[in-house]
């Protein structure tokens, strides 16, 4: 699903991340204790509850913990019936043979709202956790800034930019920052960066452009671990209130549906 773009519509948009379900093969299958398929339902319905009228969605990453075509069957055909239009870009865990991109992997997607524009970059390697940007997309990314310079953006991936104080997390975070940070710093209308990966809130603020990550729709890692850890935390979604000034208001919401029973014992996933 594509919006036409009409760069002159004055209205504010609203537009929601979710990220890291994290789904199985089959949809009564548990992923660390957590059945991801029902949480994602509770976080989605919780949207829809709470933001009747949202504007799109776009899920920053690891659609799939098994990721097997029905995996990516089951998650396209809930998302056609909720009705908003979605975009979604690759996690560590996806298999980009079977990933529903718009177009190949190292194209870059930008999709336009009035005076905002969301890019999608695919920051996904394959057999790796930690994250890459090809330069192939570095150089779109340039294209798209420098023609779009009359746009407010945001720009999305999977893997976070800055460290989040967490060792095991850290390692596995995108490796070369550097080569995204100088492209983003020649241009003035970047407002934001979104990721997922890291399956909590957090805020960093960099030469005007703050860089989001968001919580998980399943299971939470505790912020500031170094090892392994899970959060008590709910599952939870942003929602990104984009105004024709340019201002950008974000809050992250938590289910108040889902059953937890975080294990202590689990040291990895
Ligand atoms: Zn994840």
């Amino acid at each position: 699903m594509t919006l036409s773009p009409n760069y002159n519509d004055q209205r504010d948009w609203t537009i929601v991340q979710i990220s890291d379900t994290h789904l199985m093969d089959q949809d009564d299958l548990e992923f660390v204790h957590m059945n991801p398929e029902q949480s994602f339902h509770a976080v989605m319905q919780q949207i829809q509850q709470q933001y009747p009228h949202i504007d799109a969605i776009v899920h920053t990453g690891d659609l799939a913990q098994v990721p097997v075509q029905e995996t990516y069957a089951r998650y396209l055909a809930f998302m056609q019936h909720f009705g908003t239009p979605f975009y979604q870009i690759p996690g560590n865990h996806d298999n980009i043979d079977h990933f529903p991109f718009y177009q190949n992997q190292n194209q870059v997607h930008a999709i336009h709202f009035g005076k905002w524009s969301i890019v999608l970059l695919n920051s996904a390697v394959r057999g790796k956790v930690d994250g890459w940007i090809e330069q192939e997309q570095l150089q779109q990314l340039d294209q798209i800034l420098s023609k779009f310079q009359q746009q407010f953006v945001i720009v999305a991936c999977h893997h976070h930019p800055f460290d989040m104080k967490s060792k095991w997390i850290d390692q596995h975070k995108l490796k070369n920052t550097e080569n995204l940070t100088d492209l983003l710093a020649k241009y003035h209308n970047v407002k934001a960066v979104i990721c997922g990966h890291v399956h909590q809130d957090s805020l960093n603020e960099w030469r005007n452009i703050q860089f989001f990550s968001t919580p998980s729709t399943c299971v939470q890692f505790k912020p500031l671990s170094d090892d392994f850890a899970l959060d008590e935390e709910a599952p939870g979604f942003r929602v990104l209130h984009l105004q024709a000034n340019g201002e950008l208001k974000t809050k992250i919401y938590r289910a108040e549906n889902v059953q937890q029973k975080i294990n202590n014992e689990i040291s990895g996933y």
